[in-house]
Formats: structure tokens, sequence, C-alpha cells
């Protein structure tokens, strides 16, 4: 029987690499879902290719047509009556923890590319899973890896965690030179084709702050067992340290459909139609990151220790300051400074994170964390044009 799939975000990034997978095995997959949040066109579009699968369109619309559902509603809706088997969320940002606790609600395992869901509601995600006796599948191409690495060794083998990043493509600018860089210059990634959102965070390092806090919840480990290491080729994907030294290590192309068809077929392992990786002229560098220019990282590193809601408030504060930055509002160096600021208020305990009340105390710290990184902005942009 074919599985069936939900694609959340379907018209972007990583909803695209999704489509790409569901093409190539018709045989195996059956799109049952695809939804976005304001592109219409891009989801009408989908209908020709794929005439069985239901459209969700959160945004704003005023229905009708072959958009079945919308608004927030509509897409929950469309996820309960899904009947999907696997959920891939592609949602960008905090707007997607909901339809993860839904997924997996509705029966559904979690193919997640949606960082913030487990960045913002680790424990709470992880307990509905086991409640429903559902998986969690990371597609981060780093927890994909760290998932294969640890199932192959097991837990109790593993030392560390070692988390790799391509540094973005600021790492080699001086403090003076990261001044001035503008949106322009931060959406040019040197190794990966993203998001918006996304391919900032790998400019500022917060990317590998939020995969930082994504690991120490998926995997139970503690932040100050997890390494990252620069790599700025993007072929190693992540690396575990056994307790015996050996260091173990999952490359490939830098290609997110990989992860993505893992996370659809495990634990099967399908051939890979898009390319092989070759060893012909292959150079692999590490080096450590400096958190003195990317101070992203280094505050996630305290936002993942303090636990409970501060790592909610530094995703929102981020959230907030990337838009600004975007804008042009606020310079990149501004970001951190932000962030900075939202995480020195307490943020207050989250107990064991799955208690009723939870999920309330967490959305109420995103809003606040919101509202205070508006603040600061507001402060900022009043004193600087004063
Ligand atoms: P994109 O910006 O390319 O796509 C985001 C998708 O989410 C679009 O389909 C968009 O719809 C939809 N969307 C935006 N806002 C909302 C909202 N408020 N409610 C519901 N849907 C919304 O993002 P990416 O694909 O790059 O990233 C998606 C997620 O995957 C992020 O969490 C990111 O961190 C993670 N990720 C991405 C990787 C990548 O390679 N891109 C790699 C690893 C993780 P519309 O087009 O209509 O605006």
């Amino acid at each position: 029987m074919k599985k069936r799939i939900a694609v959340l975000g379907a018209t972007g990034s990583i909803g695209k690499s999704t489509l790409d997978i569901l093409r190539e095995n018709r045989d195996r997959y059956e799109p049952a879902l695809f939804s976005a949040h304001r592109n219409r066109e891009a989801l009408l579009a989908l209908k020709g290719e794929f005439p069985d699968a239901a459209l969700a369109l959160s945004g704003e619309y005023n229905g009708g047509g072959e958009i079945a559902f919308w608004g927030r509603e509509g897409l929950l809706r469309a996820l309960a009556d899904s009947g999907a088997d696997t959920v891939v969320n592609g949602i960008a940002g905090a707007a997607g923890l909901e339809s993860s606790l839904v997924a997996l609600e509705n029966g559904a395992d979690l193919a997640l590319a949606n960082k913030e869901t487990i960045v913002m509601a680790g424990p709470l995600t992880l307990e509905l899973a086991a409640k429903h006796d559902r998986r969690i599948l990371p597609v981060d191409s780093e927890h994909s890896a760290i998932f294969s690495l640890i199932n192959a060794h097991g837990k109790d083998s593993v030392d560390e965690i070692l988390l790799t990043a391509s540094g973005g493509p600021f790492r080699t600018y001086t403090q003076a030179e990261l001044c001035s860089v503008s949106p322009r210059d931060a959406l040019a990634h040197p190794t990966w084709n993203m998001g918006p959102k996304i391919t900032i965070d790998s400019a500022s390092l917060a990317n590998k702050g939020l995969e930082l806090i994504e690991a120490v919840g998926l995997f139970h480990v503690p932040p100050d067992r997890i390494t990252v290491v620069i790599h700025p080729q993007s072929i190693v994907h992540s690396m575990t340290r056994l307790r015996d030294g050996t260091v173990y290590a999952a490359l490939s192309k830098p290609d997110m459909r990989l992860p993505i068809q893992n996370a659809l077929s495990f634990p099967e392992c399908l051939p890979c139609p898009f390319g092989r990786l070759e060893f012909d002229a292959l150079t692999l560098e590490f080096e450590k990151p400096d958190g003195e220019r990317f101070p992203m990282l280094p505050l996630a590193y305290e936002a993942a220790r303090q636990g409970g809601l501060y790592p909610a408030a530094y995703n929102a504060a981020n959230e907030i300051a990337v838009a600004a930055f975007l804008a042009t509002t606020v310079s990149f160096l501004d970001i951190p400074r932000i962030v900075q600021y939202v995480l020195n208020t307490h943020w207050g305990e989250l107990g064991n994170g799955t208690g009723p009340g939870a999920l309330e105390a967490i959305m109420e710290t995103d809003k606040r964390a919101r509202l205070l990184a508006e603040k600061y902005i507001a402060m900022y942009i009043t004193e600087k044009t004063r």
C-alpha cells in the first residue's frame, strides 16, 4: 500500500525538494495534502500534477475553488482530515509548531524540517509522539546524519555529537566587515539553496544555535556534549564520537532531497537518484567557530543550558531580528544584540515541559519575547535617528 504524505510548506525550499521525492517514487507515495501560506498560484499549480491531493492555504484567503481549506484553522483541519501516514513539516518558523502537534495527535509520523517545533516545545512534541506511538524523523541534514549514526552504534556508545556548520557567507569576514553587510550579501549562501530566514540564520550562526537546541531536544544529549565544527564544504553532515574515541561521520552531497528521502523511507534505505558523492577532488576542512564574531552561537548554548522557556525566547527574538534585518531596519550585528537583550529577561521554568499549561506557557513566551525584541528595535531606531 502507498504511504500517504502531507507536505506542509509545499511552496518553499523543503517543500519543493519533497515534491521531487514524490515524483521519483509515485509507486510508493501518495500525496495527501499540500499547504502554502500566501503563494496561492504555486499551490494551485500543484493540482495539475497531483490532482488527488487536498490543498490548504493558511494565510488570508476568501476561500473557494480548488483550495478546500484556508486560514490557520483550515490548515489544522486539513491535517486532521488528510489521513496522512507521514507529515513533512517544511513550514518556516514558529508558525510550524501547531501543525507538528496536530500531525502527531492524528497518528502521523513527523518528518521534521521545522526545527522550531523542537526548539520551542521539544519535551511536549516527544511526549506526544510516544503517546501516539509515532516517530519523529529529522529532516535537517545534520540531525538526519546524527539520527543514523546513533541508530548504527547505539546511543549509549556516543560520547559527543559534532555538529557541522558551513560557516555561511561571512565565515572569513572581520568584525569591521560584518558591520556593513546587507541582506543581499547574507542571502548568498555558499553551499545551500534555502528559504530566506534560514539563510540569514546560517550567516549569523543562529541556524547552528537552533540546531544545537534541536539536537539537545531530539537526542537527549546535554549542550556541553555537543560541539559545533565549521566545515565549509557541507559534505560531512555531522559526526559522533564514541566512548572509545572513534569518530564516525555521515558524508553526502549537500542536497536536502537525501535526508528528506531517508525520513520518508525510514527504516528502509532507498537508492538515491540525485547523484553520488565522488572523492576525485574532494577537500574537507574543519575549523573552530568564532563566538566573538558570531555571538548567536554562544547565546544559543546559553539558552540551551538554561533550558525551559529560554530556547523559545531565543527563537522568537531571532525571528523578529531577522525580519528587521531583511527589512533593512537593523544591521546584521544588531541581530545578536536584540537576542541578547531579550535573553537578559528571566524566562522562568517549564517544569518537565510536558505538563498542563506547557503549550500555553510556550506560546506566551513566544509572544512576550517578540514584543521585547520589537521594543528594543524601536528604542534602537529612536536612538540612532535622534
Ligand atoms: P521557505 O521560506 O523556503 O518556505 C517556507 C514554507 O512555509 C512556504 O511554503 C511558505 O508558504 C510556508 N509558510 C510561511 N509562513 C507560514 C505560516 N505562517 N504558516 C504556514 N505556512 C507558512 O523555508 P525553508 O523551506 O527554507 O524552511 C522551512 C523549514 O525547514 C524551516 O524551519 C527551516 O529551518 C527548515 N530547514 C530548511 C532547510 C532548507 O534547506 N531549506 C534545511 C533544514 C531545515 P508561502 O510560499 O505561501 O509563503
